[in-house]
């Protein structure tokens, strides 16, 4: 047993001041648990990365981790006692780059898996508008789940719907048209593209359909169905049930959607306590046009940096300055086509004239910032940004951070260390990539989220997915990171695998670490929240290809079961 890490865990909280409360001890220590998990195999991540038979839970805390006999015998008569059969635990998984859980109210196109289905799911739609009504798809899709591995033509959607504007929404930075959305938003072949986006044109010039970043903007979308509460708790819920205990919203829940009212909703449902999963809500900065605009923005929504429990809290500010897969911002030209004769290097979404002033500001008002940035030439800029920031009043350790970093080049390693840069990182390869081996060619493509290379260079990495880009599912994320296999091909980048131990780690305690709550969460110690997951099978020593399939059959939040796979009894 390690009661004795309880108290040491305690000291170094009150020694630290940390903001959060110390473990809570409602009662004296020779209080019975209320609950043991006995006869299991306890993968605690701690700092041993130990593994025990069974844990003891009082409250919604971890009181005693240890082997089965020794905790049985601390039962008391109202201990409930749960069996695991053998059965692997480890702690709450975490996603330090979640959306939302995707889905939503238009066509839904995550499963089609050929050219033929979707636009087959675009014709039935098509079918059921009335003239003129735009159809419009949910953003959880990507060509490269596509049997053609390519995106459809405005000419294809035109077949299937030629008389309604047809706009599907792939991930956070594309959007393909037909010819009556193009005519409806006076979108034609000769339309400048706008700063900061690309508006897509086959060889002969026509339009392909395509509208990639602020170019998106020339497309006015019926504003988005109005969240509510209970929305955002069966969310959770779907979320609870693949085994993820705790998740980093980067800024926009809902996108398109209204994140101060979003927030107010985590809120509410905090208050009524129907909040089933640990939230860190990042705010966003959209409009980088000046200084004093982004100052009124931050004034009018009444929110502080840092505020909010160990349920809730508000983690930073969420910024951007390079597109996605087709908009990247690289140091060197896109593959051919793409780099259309060298010329090609991605879009600077936010130019750093604008974007380093806003940092300023931020780190003058005591935000930590958070950048998309994908590219080696947008990684520059954030550096640039963050180094200036740090001149004028540090941030060494204050953990900001760069979401995504596909493209690392060796310069920026030792910049990103002298200032305690944490990096966010997500399995997008395994989803997309044959599209970034089209962009960018197969060689940068084997090169993206190089893990084993930002574990050995001694950064803080934290995974996640960018659910809805990315499916939510973290067992698919590990799974890449560990093999760096692909959805539809074949392993990219082998020498960037990572052990099942460094993956884990990364689901957890470095996720907790990011958002400097690693003394409350992210492993199995005595102490901190009872937050778990009960697999259905041993995550250390299953046949690796079999790690995609692992399966939550119980998760735990604070002590309480969240969600209860139908197989999982809990006697
Ligand atoms: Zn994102």
């Amino acid at each position: 047993m390690k009661i004795d890490r309880r108290a040491a865990l305690l000291a170094a909280c009150l020694l630290a001041a940390c903001g959060t409360q110390p473990p809570s001890t409602p009662s004296s220590p020779s209080t019975p648990p209320d609950l043991i998990l006995y006869n299991g195999k306890i993968v605690t991540v701690d700092g041993e990365f130990s593994i025990a038979q069974a844990v003891a839970i009082r409250g919604d805390r971890f009181v005693a981790v240890g082997a089965t006999d020794a905790l049985r015998q601390s039962a008391g008569s109202a201990t409930r006692q749960i069996d695991l059969g053998g059965r692997t635990v480890i702690p709450g998984l975490m996603d330090g780059h979640l959306h939302n859980a995707g889905g939503g109210p238009g066509v839904d196109l995550s499963r089609v898996r050929s050219i033929d289905e979707l636009l087959a799911a675009v014709a039935a739609r098509a079918g059921n508008a009335a003239p003129g009504e735009a159809i419009v798809s949910n953003s959880d899709w990507h060509e490269a789940q596509l049997h053609e591995k390519r995106l459809p033509h405005l000419k294809e959607l035109d077949r299937v719907a030629p008389k309604n504007p047809v706009v599907l929404v792939r991930g956070g930075h594309e959007y393909i048209i037909n010819s009556a959305a193009a005519q409806r938003w006076n979108i034609t072949r000769s339309t400048n593209s706008p700063a900061g986006g690309e508006i897509g044109h086959d060889a002969d010039g026509e339009l392909n359909g395509e509208l990639v970043d602020t170019a998106r903007a020339l497309v006015h979308l019926p504003p988005a169905a109005p969240l509510n509460a209970s929305a955002i708790e069966r969310q959770l819920h779907l979320l609870n049930s693949v085994g993820l205990t705790s998740i980093r919203i980067p800024g926009s829940f809902q996108f398109g959607g209204d994140q101060v009212a979003a927030y107010r909703m985590f809120q509410e449902l905090k208050r009524d306590g129907r909040v089933t999963m640990r939230v860190n809500y990042l705010m966003r900065i959209f409009d980088f046009s000046s200084v004093d605009k982004v100052k009124a923005l931050i004034a009018s929504w009444n929110i502080k940096p840092d505020e909010g429990d160990e349920w809730l809290r508000i983690g930073g500010m969420k910024t951007l300055v390079d597109g996605g897969f087709e908009g990247g911002n690289m140091r060197e030209p896109y593959a051919e086509p793409y780099g259309r004769g060298g010329k090609f290097k991605g879009i600077e979404v936010v130019p750093r004239s604008q974007y380093i002033p806003v940092v300023l500001e931020l780190n003058r008002l005591g935000w930590r910032v958070a950048t998309h940035a994908v590219g080696d030439a947008a990684v520059d800029e954030v550096l640039d940004a963050y180094e200036a920031a740090d001149r004028e009043r540090s941030i060494k350790d204050r953990r900001w951070t760069i979401e995504h970093w596909f493209i690392a080049a060796p310069d920026q390693f030792p910049r990103a260390r002298a200032l305690g840069i944490a990096i966010s990182a997500q399995d997008h390869l395994y989803l997309a990539a044959p599209s970034m081996a089209k962009y960018w060619g197969r060689s940068r493509a084997a090169r993206v989220t190089p893990m084993r290379t930002f574990l050995d260079q001694g950064f803080l990495v934290a995974g996640g997915t960018d659910s809805p880009v990315i499916p939510y599912n973290p067992f698919w994320s590990m799974y890449h990171f560990i093999t760096r296999d692909t959805i539809s091909d074949g392993v990219y980048g082998a020498n960037q695998g990572i052990s099942r131990e460094e993956a884990l780690r990364v689901y957890t305690i470095n996720n907790a670490r990011l958002t400097f709550e690693d003394n409350l969460k992210g492993s199995i110690e005595p102490g901190k929240l009872a937050d778990l997951v009960v697999l259905s099978a041993d995550y250390l020593t299953v046949p690796e290809k079999q790690i995609e399939s692992l399966k939550a059959l119980a998760t735990m939040v604070g002590g309480r079961f969240v969600y209860t796979d139908p197989s999982m009894r809990l006697q």
